[in-house]
């Protein structure tokens, strides 16, 4: 079956066609200023990206564009939209209601629309994409998989705050999490590196991308992870904070004369990597910076690394030890330096980082130690093709 993975968001589009039976992407691509102008850009399989300028006044034209680029004669990969098996999308916040991957019928919707509260950037933006695609490809059957889904099996202990009971009660105010189709995607490889029972395993998954989450996976299962109510929690992320004092936002409204909402946007986006290094958000600007000396850039190296292991020793402590520490996304999979700074505060758990297996990059490859006392392991993430088969498993 083939499949389309959409992950939408308020003004552009990400998408691949994925054959589910060989899991090979037959075309990738992006809409980008969805409302504003209009831009495509789409790789088909074996052939030239193509990068169009079209208007894109609304989500359905986008996904319309890409409908008619999936079966141009030149750039196309399929000869009739018949060929879509189904569509699966990414939906980023399920509250306490999806704890798995679900077909969307009318009532699904609704209740994914009474998530919106919780995730107001991207719920409502991924609810256009999905109605964009029914529109435009009615009896096709459409799948979301939800972000938060796989950390549904965290205990209580794990997602209550310390805060008035009746704030979770009356609003839902809990730990989410977030990135959970990668972090499902990934331990899932690692419990079959770990010899293929889930039970008995447990494991630390660090998904260090541009935002970024760690996850404890007891037995196959999500029992804690960094990111909590949203994605602002845990660490240190390209822009965003992550934990601080809870008190700062009000002294930093003083200071800075700024409103309740300002200071949050300071926190989501001018904040973190970006923020302490003042070079940027990019590892590979600061791996630069760092070598040249800069000595802000190696000090926010170790602020991220530092944050990032003590919540491994966390979860450590959680799951009362530690099978396997698994790198992933962007900056996991890329970044040697950063996973040599992490594992060197693992030592005590007997994690040892093996500097020559640590030097490679996007390639599933176990970088600890033969004496190691737990793994550490690079495992590529791909969260497209997850969807695709979370959404082949629910239509058949
Ligand atoms: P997201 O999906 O959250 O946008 P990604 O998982 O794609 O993020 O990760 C993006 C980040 O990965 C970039 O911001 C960059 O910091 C980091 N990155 C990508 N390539 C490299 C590299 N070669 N070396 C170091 N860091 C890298």
């Amino acid at each position: 079956m083939k499949v389309l993975v959409i992950n939408c968001g308020s003004s552009s589009l990400k998408y691949q066609l994925i054959d589910s039976e060989t899991e090979e992407v037959l075309a990738k691509g992006l809409c980008e200023r969805i409302g504003i102008d209009g831009r495509l850009t789409h790789k088909p399989e074996g052939k030239d990206k193509v990068v169009i300028d079209a208007a894109m006044p609304t989500h359905t034209a986008a996904v319309s564009l890409v409908l008619k680029e999936l079966t141009d004669k030149e750039n196309g990969v399929i000869s009739s939209l018949d060929e879509i098996g189904a569509v699966g999308h990414r939906v980023v916040h399920g509250g306490e209601k999806f704890a798995c991957s679900t077909l969307l019928t009318d009532e699904v919707l609704k209740a994914i629309e009474e998530c919106n509260d919780l995730a107001p950037l991207h719920n409502p933006a991924n609810l256009i994409g999905i109605n964009a695609c029914k529109e435009l490809m009615p009896g096709v059957p459409m799948v979301g998989v939800f972000d938060t889904a796989f950390h549904q099996t965290m205990p209580k202990k794990a997602y209550l705050y310390g805060l008035p009971y009746e704030y979770y009660t009356k609003y839902g105010v809990r730990r989410y999490g977030f990135h959970g189709t990668s972090h499902s995607f990934v331990s899932k490889r690692a419990i079959e590196l770990l010899g293929g029972k889930a039970e008995g395993t447990r494991i630390v998954v660090c998904h260090l991308g541009n935002g970024a989450s760690v996850c404890a996976v007891k037995d196959g299962k999500s029992i804690d992870t960094s990111m909590g109510l949203t994605p602002l929690e845990g660490l240190v992320m390209g822009t965003r904070s992550g934990d601080i004092d809870p008190a700062i936002i009000e002294f930093i409204a003083q200071k800075e004369n700024l409103t309740l909402s300002e200071v949050m946007n300071v926190l989501n986006k001018k904040s973190g990597v970006e923020g302490l290094s003042g070079i940027g958000s990019d590892f590979r600007d600061l791996e630069n910076a760092a070598n040249e000396g800069n000595e802000q850039a190696r000090t926010t190296q170790e602020v991220f690394s530092y944050r990032v292991a003590k919540y491994v020793g966390a979860y450590a402590a959680a799951m009362g030890g530690v099978d396997a520490v698994v790198f992933t996304a962007g900056i996991g999979e890329n970044d040697s330096v950063i996973r040599k700074l992490v594992g060197e505060h693992l030592a005590f758990l007997g994690i040892k980082i093996d500097d020559e297996k640590n030097n490679c990059r996007g390639v599933e490859r176990i970088i600890s130690t033969d004496d190691s006392k737990a793994l550490a392991i690079l495992i590529p993430t791909n969260e497209e093709l997850a969807i695709a088969r979370e959404t082949v498993a629910l239509v058949k």
